[in-house]
């Protein structure tokens, strides 16, 4: 199966299975697992931050830093569409206490400094206290401009707030700006990383932080059920990932360049926006079953719906590529939809 769903469905290669399966390890609840310190020691210092903490998921990392940087009854400021904000249970409010404070995005994906500003709520006794600035990058794709998030850390911080960056895919930016890990964490206070996205691990997130944000963090973690045991045989794959699948991400951005063109070229669709791995597509409602199920017969995975987000990763080459397109083009857009009664 040719699997576009998102880059999530990577299966460890054998290579990583191998680092894996010969991982050192110990009882990482106890400090004693020396594949977790590693893993953890390298990805901190490669991003200029002082401490990481390993953690199963980027939900339950984003959520520990939340609950770190946010007490009962203050709020964060996020995306409308941000994953922390829309894509995680509802976590920060439901086990934290912590009420959100949603901006609407810009077309480019930003949020516009002078509504952040205008939602930093002031002393009195009415209002939540307003205490973290959270920004993801990329988002939907698409790369923080880097003189954006320069300027909006620095808003926040001059009005007291702390910063988190949700990096579930921040190695897409590192590698389609070239500019450097450390670099796009400037200015943060916390970021959260996935491996088991693009990068291709099974389990894995890391976030990073001061000492002192992370050794709250640990505790949090605990509390949240993320205490793990042997687990330096999961950071043993994110660490071979790290090792062996960042570069190669730029593969994946042809990829997603490649798609958006091949289906630019067919007619009734329109493709909306490709940016490092994801390419968005808008196809005809009506069309939506008829085609996902035709695709399905042809061996491609698509969530096909009126936008659709078609992610590009590990486990999908240029040849790929050419099938999905070529699947696209033969379902036929003009005849009356299948499946419809
Ligand atoms: C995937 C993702 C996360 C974390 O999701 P998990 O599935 O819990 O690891 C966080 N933020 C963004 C933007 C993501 O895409």
């Amino acid at each position: 199966m040719i699997d576009l769903r998102s880059d999530t469905v990577t299966r460890p290669t054998s290579a990583m299975r191998e680092a894996m399966a010969r991982a050192p390890v110990g009882d990482d609840v106890w400090g004693d697992d020396p594949s977790v310190a590693a893993f953890e020691a390298v990805v901190a210092e490669r991003a200029g931050m002082a401490a990481a903490l390993f953690f199963p998921s980027g939900t339950q990392s984003n959520l520990a830093a939340l609950m770190v940087h946010c007490q009962r009854g203050d709020e964060y400021i996020a995306g409308q569409f941000s994953h922390i904000y829309r894509d995680e249970g509802g976590g920060a409010a439901v086990l934290g206490s912590i009420q959100p404070q949603p901006i609407e995005h810009d077309p480019d994906g930003s949020l516009p400094l002078e509504r952040v500003q205008a939602a930093i709520k002031g002393a009195d006794i009415h209002h939540a206290s307003t205490r973290l600035l959270a920004l993801e990058n990329t988002f939907r794709g698409k790369v923080l401009p880097e003189a954006y998030t320069r300027r909006a850390t620095a808003l926040a911080h001059e009005h007291g707030l702390a910063t988190h960056l949700d990096g579930a895919r921040l190695f897409n930016a590192v590698v389609a700006s070239g500019r450097s890990l450390a670099e796009l964490c400037q200015g943060f206070d916390s970021v959260s990383l996935c491996f088991s996205k693009g990068l291709g691990a099974p389990v894995g997130s890391l976030l990073l932080g001061d000492e002192a944000f992370i050794a709250r963090a640990r505790r949090w973690r605990k509390t949240l059920g993320g205490g793990m045991r042997q687990a330096g045989l999961l950071a043993a794959g994110c660490h071979h990932a790290l090792e062996h699948h960042v570069e190669r991400l730029a593969e994946d951005h042809d990829n997603a360049r490649r798609l958006a063109e091949g289906l630019g070229s067919v007619s009734g669709i329109e493709v909306r926006a490709c940016d490092t791995n994801m390419v968005f597509v808008a196809f005809p409602e009506a069309h939506c079953r008829g085609l996902q199920a035709h695709l399905e017969g042809c061996g491609i995975l698509m969530a096909v719906g009126p936008v659709t987000r078609l992610v590009t990763h590990l486990d999908v080459s240029a040849d790929d590529i050419e099938r999905a397109v070529a699947a696209v083009n033969d379902y036929h857009f003009s005849a009356t939809p299948r499946g419809l009664t």
